[in-house]
């Protein structure tokens, strides 16, 4: 089979390879969308070196939608047959450990180890491939109203949904967004979904122009906060309360800053974006305010609830597909995606 393999970082190429075969309770599926993500970036640049990928050659990829072609022992048993179209993710927890048995098995602890847990396209093989094997666990069903890209996107969708439900968000809530890329206006539309008054999203006019605008297109409010305040912006915009819940989506330092400040007394943040470096905080206005801040890591069951939202039109992921190619055009696509070119959103690769 084609597939996108990585030999170091900065160096990739598409290349003939052999197809994996399933194992227990596995699938062997034929991909038919694919999307670039941001941690895709990163992991081809070598940003992550020796963890995700933990060696090389390897291929990325995961999240991605396509049919089942052949079933591993167990999988049949399990309600999985050839045919059935599916939607792919990233995390194939170990499902014994304390955290699974709770549910949160985006926190496995068991993260990595061989034979219990695999992360696909990060500590596994993915799929940016015409073939790829998933563990039962990592696929879900995906209904005739869902086309393969927009199935492909629906691993983002979840993780979208599940910063806004570690948010916490409530009916009436005003809610602020940092970061209007493909998570933030998911994670937007996950807070509409969870009964937000107000979304506003907030961004970077130099880098984040044509996102602002597709924000507004979509009916939130955007705020371009070059030149300003944007703790002030949010405040003025709240009759000077702050915002209930900010969901931030940037990840850079100075976001995490402006969301404890631009809090409302009691309200949450909670952050999906990784930040890089260190950064003070101020910790008195958390404690004597009763400010929480809480991270988000991938997505812990979201997968199920996202469907339905994607396939009655709730969640638009449709509005953020932005550009499509074949896997053979890959080096174009990533670099249409990482220059932002024609407001790159979300970049699918059809192989
Ligand atoms: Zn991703
Ligand atoms: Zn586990």
């Amino acid at each position: 089979m084609k597939a996108l393999v990585a030999t170091g970082p900065n160096e990739f190429s598409v290349q003939e390879v052999t197809e994996p075969e399933p194992g227990y309770r596995e699938v062997l599926a034929r991909v038919r969308a694919v999307t670039i993500c941001g941690t895709d970036a990163h992991l081809l640049r070598g940003d992550y070196p020796g963890f995700w990928p933990p060696g090389y050659p390897f291929i990325p990829g995961h999240e991605w939608a396509g049919e089942i072609v052949a079933l591993g022992p167990g999988a049949e048993d399990l309600g999985w047959s050839e045919g059935d179209r599916i939607a792919g993710t990233s995390h194939d927890a170990c499902g014994v450990c304390q955290k699974c048995v709770e549910g949160r098995y985006n926190l496995c602890e068991n993260y990595g180890k061989e034979g219990l847990h695999r992360q696909y396209g990060h500590n596994y093989q993915g799929a940016f491939a015409e073939y790829v094997v998933h563990g039962v666990k990592a696929i879900f069903h995906l209904p005739e109203e869902i086309d393969f890209p927009t199935g492909a996107t629906l691993d983002p969708a979840s993780i979208g949904l599940h910063t806004a439900n570690r948010g916490g968000v409530r009916p009436g809530d005003n809610v602020v967004v940092f970061g209007p890329g493909p998570v933030g206006l998911l994670a937007a539309d996950a807070a509409l979904t969870r009964g937000a008054a107000r979304v506003i999203v907030i961004g970077k006019p130099s880098i984040d122009c044509d996102r602002l605008e597709l924000a507004r297109s979509m009916g939130f409010e955007a705020i371009d906060y070059e030149g300003i305040d944007p703790v002030e912006a949010v405040r003025e915009s709240t009759g000077g309360l702050g915002a209930d819940v900010i969901l931030d989506c940037a990840g850079v330092p100075e976001t995490f800053q402006w969301s404890i400040a631009a809090l409302r007394k009691g309200g949450r943040c909670a952050a999906v974006g990784i930040p890089v470096e260190g950064v003070a905080l101020d910790l008195q206005e958390l404690v004597l305010y009763e400010k929480e801040l809480v991270g988000v890591r991938a997505t812990a069951g979201e997968m199920r609830h996202v469907i339905p939202l994607v396939a009655n039109g709730r969640i638009r992921v449709k509005k953020l597909i932005s550009h499509r190619f074949p896997l053979e055009e890959f080096g174009e696509a990533l670099d249409t995606f990482n220059e932002r070119r024609g407001c790159a959103m979300k970049v699918i690769i059809e192989p």
